[in-house]
């Protein structure tokens, strides 16, 4: 008869604490973006990531709990998981293309040789652990130089990563280490959404800021900016610049570069002129 000791216990409980991150990411979402979180790109990547993590976790630590041991293949598939979530954790925290394909290129590297590298590699789990905290190191690196401020978020995930760093890879409370690592991972992951969220947000100013620019400066009509050629001066037909600026009504208006960087001091100037 299948009997649960104190480490299928433990087993039962890793597999079971893999589940409130995900809420903890939901809560930071709605928290910063309310009901419309769920429209928001950086939240679908952060609760994809915990939808790729949490079924490979949960099976690699349930298999433990009713075999005994872990199951390598198991193993590879919940790394190969979180590698995958570092990458879109990447681009919430980041929105950088370029800073995303660098991650991805450092998980799927790490990925190619648990999956087909040397045999040792493809067992020992330790050197993999180590690169995961590397790349998971890489992708909250935004918050330190893609922020305007101070990320108030930096200091609880500072903390939770050196806590939860010491559980996973030194495991000071025995076999009581690992669903702590996975409890800290509550906080960790509110911490990262709200980051991301609000970094979001903050992109999203930037560019009602500039749009509100465009309007008041230029003729803006759907996504572009309507550049007139000479003959679409007003009252002017084929007017040349130096005779437009002479004009009285157009003095206020600045010199014909002011007017084509759309800085003329006039604010409700109508359109940007080129080669007027
Ligand atoms: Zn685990």
């Amino acid at each position: 008869m299948w009997a649960c000791g104190i480490y299928c216990q433990v087993e039962l409980l890793n597999a079971l604490t893999m589940l409130p991150p995900l809420f903890s990411t939901a809560a930071a979402c709605y928290a910063v973006r309310g009901k419309g979180w769920w429209r928001s790109s950086s939240a679908l990547a952060l609760i994809a990531g915990w939808f790729l993590m949490i079924p490979f976790s949960t099976a690699s630590h349930l298999h433990c709990a009713f075999q005994g041991h872990y199951s390598h293949i198991l193993i590879r598939l919940d790394q190969t998981g979180i590698s995958v979530a570092c990458v879109l954790a990447a681009w919430a925290m980041s929105k950088s293309t370029r800073f995303t394909a660098i991650t991805a290129m450092a998980s799927f590297s790490m990925d190619l040789i648990m999956w087909l590298g040397p045999a040792d590699l493809r067992v020992h789990v330790a050197w993999r652990c180590l690169t995961l905290a590397g790349i998971v190191l890489a992708y909250l690196s935004p918050m330190f130089w893609m922020r305007d401020s101070y990320d108030e978020s930096i200091t609880p995930i500072g903390l939770c990563f050196i806590a939860g760093f010491c559980m996973a890879i030194q495991a000071p409370l025995g076999p009581y280490s690992h669903p702590l690592f996975h409890l800290l991972l509550i906080p960790y992951s509110y911490y990262v959404s709200r980051s991301a969220m609000v970094f979001e947000l903050l992109l999203e100013s930037r560019a009602g800021a500039d749009r509100e620019w465009t309007i008041e400066e230029g003729s803006f009509d759907g996504d572009e900016i309507k550049i007139l050629e000479t003959g679409d001066c007003w009252n002017t037909g084929h007017t040349k610049a130096d005779e437009l600026l002479k004009d009285a009504e157009l003095s206020d208006v600045g010199d014909a570069r002011d007017i084509e960087l759309g800085t003329a001091s006039q604010s409700n100037f109508p359109v940007f002129l080129k080669s007027c």
